[in-house]
């Protein structure tokens, strides 16, 4: 099945109750059973619902992947992956990446036991020294949030799987629309649902999608007993917000594009971190794994003061002044005070993330505006 097809169709049975071509919301705790044990598959909503039920069997068909899981955050999903580790394991992480994974890593998990190594995954070999016997788990993210690197998702999966280590990409940024990390020899993906693939900046929600029946097993495991479940209305949300991802991200490319573009001829514009430039530093690779380059960018201004950078966040109207990203609407974000905040300043400066950079989620507007808005902002 082609694209669109698989995500407007995918996970999604007419109700056989009723005949509802919606999956219904089943607002329920639990499900009356027959006798003792006797069931048709449900028996408590933390463990199945319906309604999730088919949202993860979306998930799973456009990741090109067997097994899809949802959970009430991205977060969540990330948390559910470490814990698949036990004290003494080793972890590589990217060193550009989400601050909330960074915060979960360093702040939560490294208190039981688990280490966590920040490696600059843009060469791909740039891990193996820092593999030993205790390395369970790669975790990378591409493009990284918020300086779109791009790291070599075939490559790193060459060498975990060499060292018999899983490797987990956060699609997030990419979106199964661009990019689909299983197929390139990722053993997990991990999405912040919340993103692009709700869409529409109204819901919170994470998914793990993967192939191995045993990895399924473990995870669903973990899913149950720790219990961070979507409700089913937030279930539904994302099922509606799936099925028009490819318009909105074709949408998403081609203003990104124009904007990226327009904002890298700006006099006051010093430098814009995006990844469908032909000079950006990975551009090949970004061109062999992703299948276009999306809306996510940064820049910084020659002025290089966090004043000047404060003055153009304060300035835009059409892009509002927030964190998250990934909707139909433009989102303009000060990583260093609002999404990565969470990382210590040495630790941001020397991964490039400076105080002055600016990160804009392009929405799906018409481009023409946007571009009208920077350009007042940028005055
Ligand atoms: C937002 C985000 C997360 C965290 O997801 P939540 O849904 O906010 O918990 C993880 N990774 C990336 C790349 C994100 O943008």
């Amino acid at each position: 099945m082609k694209q669109a097809t698989k995500l407007i169709h995918a996970g999604v049975e007419p109700d056989p109750s009723t005949g509802a071509i919606m999956t219904p919301i089943f607002q329920t705790s639990t499900f009356v059973q027959a006798g003792p044990g006797e069931h048709k598959g449900y028996e408590y909503a933390r463990s199945q619902n319906p309604t999730r039920k088919a949202l993860e069997g979306a998930l799973a068909a456009i990741e090109n992947g067997k097994y899809g899981l949802s959970f009430s955050s991205g977060v969540a999903a990330t948390d559910a992956v470490i814990k698949l580790l036990s004290p003494g394991d080793e972890v590589i992480c990217a060193n550009d990446m989400y601050g909330g994974t960074y915060r979960l890593f360093t702040k939560i998990f490294e208190k039981f036991g688990i280490k966590f190594h920040s490696v600059n995954m843009q060469d791909a070999s740039a891990i193996e020294p820092f593999i030993n016997e205790n390395t369970k788990l790669v975790w990378t993210e591409t493009p990284t949030n918020p300086l779109m690197n791009i790291c070599d998702i075939a490559a790193l999966a060459h060498i975990t799987k060499k060292h018999n280590i899983l490797l987990c990409v956060d699609n997030t940024f990419a979106t199964p629309y661009l990019q689909n990390p299983l197929d390139l020899g990722a053993d997990i993906v991990m999405h912040s649902v919340t993103k692009y693939l709700g869409g529409h900046s109204d819901v919170i929600q994470g998914a793990l999608v993967m192939n191995s029946p045993e990895l399924h097993e473990k995870l669903y495991f973990i899913q149950k007993s720790c219990g961070a479940v979507p409700g089913p209305f937030d279930c539904f949300l994302v099922l509606r917000g799936i099925k028009t991802l490819h318009v909105r991200m074709r949408a998403h490319c081609e203003n990104g594009e124009l904007i990226a573009h327009y904002l890298r001829n700006h006099p006051k514009v010093k430098r814009v971190y995006w990844c469908g430039f032909s000079d950006h530093p990975n551009f090949e690779i970004a061109k062999k794994q992703m299948r276009g380059f999306g809306g996510m960018m940064s820049f910084e201004l020659k002025d290089e003061s966090v004043e000047a950078a404060k003055k153009v966040l304060k300035s835009t109207h059409l892009f509002a002044l927030a964190e998250s990203l990934g909707g139909v609407e433009s989102l303009i974000n000060h990583p260093a005070t609002m999404t990565h905040a969470s990382i210590p300043r040495e630790e941001r400066l020397k991964n490039g993330l400076s105080d002055g950079l600016i990160r804009l989620s392009v929405g799906i507007e018409d481009a023409e505006d946007l571009i009208a808005d920077l350009e007042n902002a940028l005055k």
